[in-house]
Formats: C-alpha cells, structure tokens, sequence
C-alpha cells in the first residue's frame, strides 16, 4: 500500500509559506498571500457545495444518553433544540453527512479522576436492549428533523440534490454483540453500516485484563470475520496497537480509525495519539483515519493534525471525525459545523489541491463506503 505519495509538510516548507504547522502563532501575522486561508474561503465553499463531505464521528446533542435509565454519566442530553441546531449547522457548513454514533456503554460509564471509565457491569441482555433503545430515539431524531437515514453514498447524494441532510449510522463499542457475532446481521437490517470493536468498557470482542484492550477475543475474531462477510466496517478507535494489528491481519476490508491523531514521537500506542506504526497498520488496510476534533489550538490545531496525519499515512487515508459533542473535557477544536468551510480554506491555503482536500473531507469514506458496499453485492 502506498503511504505518503507526496508530503504536505514538505510541501508547505518548500513554498516557503509562513506555516502554520511551525509557527501556530503568527497564524495571523503577516504572511505571503498564497499562505492565507481567508483568500481560499470562497474556493472552499465552492468546492463544499460540488464534493461529497462526511463527519466519521459524531454525537449530536449527546442523543445516546436521551432519556437514558440508569447512567452514572455526569454528562447529559443537551436538548431536542441543540440537536436540531447540529443539523441546522451541517446546512450552513455544506457537510453532507455524518456518522451518527449511538455510545453503547453509555449506561455503565462514569467519569473517574483519569476519565471515563466503566463503573458498573451490564446486566445480561442490557447493552443489546440499550443499542436498540439508541437506535430508536436517533431514528425519532432524524425523522423529525428530516434528515435521511442513509446506507450508502449514492443515498448520500440523492438526499444532497434534493437538499437533504444524510445521517449513516456507525455504533461506537461493540458491547451489545455478547456472545452472539449474528447480531452483526441484525445491526445491518436495522441500518448500521460501522461498528467500533472497542469503546472504554471491556466488552467480549476484546482480551481484556479490565483496564484496557490486548487483542480480540475469539467471539472479537467471529464477530468481524461476520462483518466482513455482511459488508459492516470495522472501526478501531480508541483500541490498543495490539488489537487493531490483530483486526488488520484478519479483515478482508479496509478498516477505520473515525476519531484518532497520530503523535510525533510518543512511546504510547492507546487511546487518541496513535504511533506512526499504529496509523500505518490502518492505512495499509485501505482505511480511513479520521482526524479526531478533540484537539487544542482551534482550527489551526485541527489542521495541523490532519496535516500531520497526511503526512503519516498519505492523503488517501484521512478524513476528519470531529466527535461533535462527545469531546467531554477535552478542548473541541472542531465544535460547529460552519467551520467547515474555514477548515477546507485552511487545507487548500496548506499547498492541497481541491481534489486532495476533497478526498479528506470526504472522498476517502466514500471509496470505502462504496468498497464495503460492493463486496456486499458480490458475495
Ligand atoms: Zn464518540
């Protein structure tokens, strides 16, 4: 698999723009036109209102602890009106589409002194009861909000040309799969189209010591085994090095990481800030890293990661996974969707054509979407 085919970073440097990967404070210094953002606003939109755009990672409102019954999560629903207004935002910024994620060990999380954890274990047959009681409030969401349920990019687009909003959903944590991987079909028939292994409750798919993640499981190894046959992606943020590698050996599609970042040179491979190794692994799958929106330095620190992930992985593995709502104590760089068109001047003003920023705002899922989709109609 190809990586990096050509570097964003080396890129800014030779054009000797005043960049703002080096120097986020003189950000708005005086610099050479070419390396202004606000001169590429009005190509951005242009090209917003043209190219395919998709968030790989969302919680609008916080919709998964709507009228939740028993949670010790201290964070709670932001209202029908927040909700709304997330949709409204996605109009006025052009992004198409999200994946809208139901949290499914949202009732059994707490936030401790070193941040979510699980405070309590799930009742048998709970978290299967919770995913489908999720799914039930998003689907009322959507419909009164009339945003489009959809399956694959080309609903994306039909929803699009006729002004619409498309809502694919992607469920974060794999809890509710139990010890049953043909669940993953009735996930499919009830419009899901990811699953992340992995959320912060230790749960079947994985090899756990309680605190964190070494690999999958045998019902893990089953259930994605299934997922591959049945065309649902596999999303392995917030999983360990270990148990994306092991994903990675076995998946026969390309995998996802929707919300993640890549560290310059940090010896942790957990969590939010991936190594180089960890990031190449995914991208070699074919997948997509979503550049995770929880990050400090306001947009020129979300673009700065994105660039740095381009970097790592090369520009057809990267796309952007905000996290809308779901960033908890962590700064949000990307917390309104009318930044979009900033962040797309921002990419274009880094040195990208249109067509390389268009692949990271959503052209990359799309290939990936369409991929899983065809492999789906072939079997
Ligand atoms: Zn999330």
């Amino acid at each position: 698999m190809p990586l990096s085919r050509r570097s964003a970073l080396s890129r800014i440097i030779a054009a000797g723009a005043a960049s703002i990967f080096w120097q986020p404070n003189r950000l708005f210094a005086a610099q050479p036109a070419t390396g202004s953002w606000h001169h590429h606003l009005g190509q951005a939109s242009d090209l917003l209102g043209r190219r395919f755009s998709l968030d790989m990672h969302m919680h609008p409102a916080l919709f998964p602890v709507k009228d939740i019954p028993r949670s010790s999560n201290p964070r709670p629903y932001r209202g029908d009106d927040v909700f709304a207004a997330r949709i409204q935002g996605m109009r006025e910024g052009h992004m198409w589409c999200g994946f809208f994620s139901p949290v499914v060990d949202a009732p059994v999380l707490g936030m401790t002194p070193q941040g979510p954890a699980m405070v309590r274990p799930f009742e048998r047959g709970e978290a299967w009861s919770e995913f489908k009681r999720q799914m039930a409030v998003l689907d009322d969401l959507l419909r009164r909000n009339d945003v489009v349920k959809a399956a694959t990019v080309t609903d994306v687009e039909t929803a699009h040309a006729a002004g619409k909003i498309a809502a694919i959903v992607s469920c974060e944590g794999g809890d509710h799969i139990e010890d049953k991987p043909e669940r993953v079909e009735e996930m499919v028939a009830a419009g899901v189209r990811s699953l992340q292994i992995y959320h912060v409750a230790p749960n079947s798919l994985v090899k756990t010591d309680g605190t964190r993640d070494s690999g999958l499981s045998d019902i893990g190894r089953a259930t994605l085994r299934e997922m591959n046959r049945i065309g649902l992606l596999a999303d392995l943020a917030h999983a360990s090095f270990e148990t994306t590698a092991e994903a990675a050996e076995i998946t026969t599609q390309p995998i996802l990481s929707t919300h993640s970042l890549v560290r310059a040179a940090d010896g942790s491979a957990h969590g939010f800030g991936m190594t180089v190794e960890h990031a190449r692994i995914i991208a070699a799958t074919g997948g997509v890293i979503g550049t995770f929106g929880g990050v400090g330095g306001g947009m020129a620190g979300f673009i700065e990661h994105t660039l740095r992930l381009i970097d790592t992985v090369g520009i057809d593995h990267v796309g952007i996974g905000t996290d809308m709502d779901g960033t908890g104590n962590m700064p949000a760089a990307f917390d309104r969707y009318p930044l979009l068109p900033e962040a797309t001047a921002r990419l274009l003003a880094s040195g990208l054509d249109e067509d390389e920023v268009a692949r990271v705002i959503g052209g990359n899922i799309a290939r990936v979407l369409d991929d899983a989709q065809a492999g789906t109609n072939e079997s």
